[in-house]
């Protein structure tokens, strides 16, 4: 596919380091500004770029995005961007992180809900020193005395790159309409709902978006321990959508979201409000989903 990409393969991210003689983590710095040149923030004007190694030796590109009439709290972060991108393309750990700027808190604390948290490695190139001794520091150094995961989930629940079914079907009724791109964008919804990481709330949602030439893109909802970072499935579609070569976002032309009935965590209202203003063409539609006993 032409277009920016957002995830290089294991053989090529090794032949690069190869080639400048270098362990793949110290490649991960050397593309960070590329990775900032994919960024979107025509608020802030902030270029944020992050770089991520996995474990299977794929390295990943996160970026900011942000969202002209909408309030901040709307925004993506690189880093944020980086841990979906892993999420979307099965990725089960983060290794090591390279980011143009000293994570903030909120990214340092999404970062939490990746298992072995304490184990990634983080480089971060606006810091001088870094960028003298190509030195990463563990994430424990940047969020001491952590709140996460642990302290109220049983260790048994899958966290945010780890494989998981919350068992969610389809409604009966939703399968009479048959048309063919509107069950596409159901199905690709309840797929993202059913990998969605809601672990706290257990009100999981997804939502799969469809561009204007047809190409669907699956958002699953993510929360933190600490609630306000949680990325809600619309972002999380806007992530596959920008990573999967999407342009502008009024080529958004359809969207449904599945989630429960009734539920506390309601995604609903903000993710109409979300798309009415960053595509006002796009059609939304909401699916109430069964949840398996
Ligand atoms: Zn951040």
């Amino acid at each position: 596919m032409d277009g920016p990409r957002f995830v290089i393969e294991a053989s090529e991210a090794e032949s690069m380091a190869k080639k400048s003689g270098i362990a793949i983590p110290l490649l991960l710095p050397s593309l960070v500004e590329s990775a900032q040149g994919l960024a979107r923030p025509p608020i802030s004007k902030f270029h944020v770029g992050a770089v991520g190694l996995g474990s299977s030796g794929r390295v990943f590109f996160g970026v900011n995005l942000e969202f002209p009439g909408l309030p901040l709290h709307h925004s993506v972060h690189a880093e944020q961007f980086l841990v979906m991108n892993l999420a979307l393309n099965d990725e089960s750990r983060l290794n090591f992180l390279a980011v143009s700027a000293a994570p903030c808190g909120h990214c340092r604390q999404f970062l939490q809900e990746v298992r072995a948290a304490a184990e990634i490695e983080i480089f971060v190139s606006s810091i001088e020193s870094c960028s003298k001794s190509n030195d990463y520091v563990p994430l424990p150094e940047l969020l001491p005395h952590r709140f996460g995961p642990d302290d109220l989930l049983d260790k048994s629940i899958p966290l945010i790159l780890e494989p998981r079914f919350n068992g969610l079907s389809l409604p009966d009724e939703s399968a009479g309409n048959h048309n063919g791109d509107w069950e596409k964008l159901k199905s690709v919804a309840l797929n993202a709902a059913n990998v969605s990481h809601a672990p706290y709330s257990k009100c999981p949602s997804g939502v799969a978006v469809m561009d204007a030439d047809g190409r669907v893109y699956k958002g699953p909802y993510m929360e933190s321990a600490a609630y306000n970072p949680s990325m809600g499935p619309v972002q999380a579609a806007v992530i596959a959508y920008v990573s999967g070569g999407g342009e502008g976002y009024e080529k958004i032309v359809a969207a449904v979201l599945v989630e429960k009935e009734g539920v506390e965590v309601k995604q609903e209202h903000t993710a109409r409000l979300l798309l009415q203003v960053i595509s006002p063409v796009c059609e939304f539609r909401v699916v109430h989903c069964i949840a398996a006993v």
